[in-house]
């Protein structure tokens, strides 16, 4: 019985919210200047990846100098030109970020507010699509990206942020899978072919990698 009760809890923890697997088994990522790769808790670039096609956005649409891969750069400046001409504001606050800083702002988390509560908001060092040049974190009228959930802003690119490529990275109900909460200010550049899909299906990217369509 002891042993039944045993094995039932292991199964228990185990399935949990999936949060033991996160940061296990962790993998070199390959393809860096792959559009579609991958970085996650389990998915690690090298402290020396530095993308080679940074450009900076239009200081219109963007807080100072903020820089993304040539390709999500324009893709972005597009949506957020269109967004501008129907009333709405989609300003990029966060864009690429190289490995010392982003080693930085996770260590300042955990010295405020310990290791879980860090590893639930920010990415360890390697371990940031922000590294990649192809995530933005945005900010609408309320000129607070934490708040941006409540914005007309935010209603706009749910209907439109998959027609210029880009994804909701971190959707609500899917934090087992993609190891952080729902971050509705978080979007990633993956093409618009595969955007498209991934919106249609309401799956996240690792969802899609494991199974293309
Ligand atoms: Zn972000």
């Amino acid at each position: 019985m002891k042993k039944y009760i045993a094995y039932l809890l292991l199964i228990f923890i185990l399935r949990g919210d999936g949060v033991m697997t996160f940061y296990k088994n962790i993998k070199r990522i390959e393809n860096p200047e792959d559009i579609l790769v991958l970085v996650n808790k389990n998915n690690k670039l090298d402290s020396t990846y530095i993308p080679k096609d940074l450009e900076k956005i239009s200081i219109h649409y963007a807080h100072e100098e903020k820089y993304l891969r040539k390709e999500a750069k324009e893709a972005f400046e597009k949506m957020s030109e269109e967004a501008t001409k129907q009333g709405y504001h989609v300003v990029a606050v966060s864009t690429y970020r190289n490995y010392e800083y982003q080693a930085n702002l996770y260590k300042n988390y955990v010295e405020k507010k310990g290791t879980e509560y860090a590893d639930s908001c920010s990415a360890r060092k390697g371990h940031s699509e922000h590294q990649t040049g192809l995530a933005v974190d945005v900010e609408g009228e309320n000129k607070d990206y934490d708040l941006f959930e409540n914005t007309k802003e935010f209603d706009w690119m749910n209907k439109n942020a998959h027609l210029y490529g880009f994804i909701l990275r971190y959707p609500q109900n899917k934090t087992n899978i993609t190891g952080f909460k729902f971050e509705p200010w978080h979007y990633r550049y993956v093409g618009k072919e595969i955007a498209k899909k991934i919106y249609e299906k309401k799956i996240t990217l690792e969802e899609y990698l494991k199974n293309p369509f």
